[in-house]
């Protein structure tokens, strides 16, 4: 029996990337037989003809599986839910489909995988035309997110990266909505390995995600593995709480045991101001440690919606 390795893609506005897709995976896989293939698009509610292809692909070779969502649910549910289907499979690739991930360097990431990854991550040497701010972005919340969630993240690592059947068994289990596909593999740990490649600019289209939802995502990432934006709002009210009230205190002390220096009550009502805001403050902080407990609680709704599904023999019963 061949090992079963299935390339996970999500698809959304990609008419003209798909067949080239299709030509460059099956020349990949072509130099490496010793494997059985399997290629699952997910179609993320695309506008365009991108299905219509998709239903040519998977007549042509049954190799193609087609996940067809009934709306656009976004990248990081889509390969969510390309991986949630993935169930035979003993590794699991999952790439964009704009070839900016090379298809060529799978035969690498295979071979670590082999050597003993369970988690093959791609790291990316170079943006081509990416603009200023995206760069300067993508810096800053990587930079912040290892800080705050104390995860390894790794600034420049890819969605484009290989996985094995454990970890794909062990992401069955993730239940939250609000998610970050990536966030959510590195917070199960295993074993990970590097690869290195330089990305290729886009070269059909247009990038599908616009600022906002690079923004969504973020913010998405950053609550989803800590409370720590609220919680910093919580120790700035015992910082100024306990500064105005040792201020508050002197100031008492001077006028009621009158000394040289007196305070006027308008100063004396400031301070205690200042001192009931840090009260406030605290009391966000401490709503936050419950916030936390709720939202590890409240995540029941099906993540995505499948429409159809092209050239799977039967139908898992993950929906
Ligand atoms: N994508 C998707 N749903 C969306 C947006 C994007 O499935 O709502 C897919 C898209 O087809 C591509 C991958 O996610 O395969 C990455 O998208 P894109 O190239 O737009 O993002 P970037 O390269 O900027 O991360
Ligand atoms: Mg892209």
């Amino acid at each position: 029996m061949k090992q079963l390795i299935t390339i996970v893609i999500p698809v959304y506005r990609e008419v003209n990337n798909l067949e080239r897709l299709y030509e460059r995976l099956e020349k990949m896989t072509g130099t490496l037989p010793v494997f059985a293939w399997e290629y699952l698009l997910v179609n993320d509610g695309s506008p365009d003809h991108s299905l219509e292809l998709l239903r040519q692909l998977a007549k042509r070779d049954a190799k193609v599986k087609v996940l067809d969502l009934s709306r656009n649910f976004g990248k990081e549910i889509a390969l969510t839910a390309g991986v949630h289907e993935a169930t035979s499979a003993d590794a699991v690739i999952c790439m964009d489909a704009d070839l900016q991930h090379p298809p060529e360097l799978i035969p690498k990431l295979v071979d670590e995988w082999q050597k003993g990854g369970e988690i093959v991550a791609t790291i990316r040497t170079s943006i081509d035309k990416q603009p200023l701010l995206r760069r300067a972005g993508s810096y800053i919340y990587y930079w912040l997110m290892s800080k705050i969630s104390g995860l390894d993240m790794v600034s420049q690592t890819t969605d484009f990266r290989l996985y094995d059947k454990k970890v794909i068994v062990a992401f069955s289990k993730a239940t939250e909505r609000e998610r970050m596909f990536r966030g959510i593999m590195d917070w199960m740990g295993f074993r990970k390995v590097y690869v290195k490649f330089s990305a290729d600019a886009r070269t059909e289209g247009s990038a599908g995600y616009s600022y906002a939802k690079l923004y969504n995502l973020a913010v998405n990432s950053i609550t989803g593995f800590s409370l720590w934006p609220l919680r910093l709002t919580g120790y700035l009210g015992i910082l100024i709480t306990s500064v105005s009230g040792a201020l508050l205190t002197w100031m008492f002390g001077n006028y009621f045991f009158g000394s040289q220096e007196d305070y006027t009550p308008l100063a004396i009502v400031v301070v205690a101001n200042t001192f009931l805001i840090g009260i406030v403050l605290m009391s966000i902080g401490l709503v936050a440690l419950y916030i936390g407990t709720i939202h590890t609680e409240v995540v029941n709704r099906p993540l995505y919606i499948v429409r159809e599904r092209l050239n799977f023999e039967e139908k898992p019963d993950h929906t």
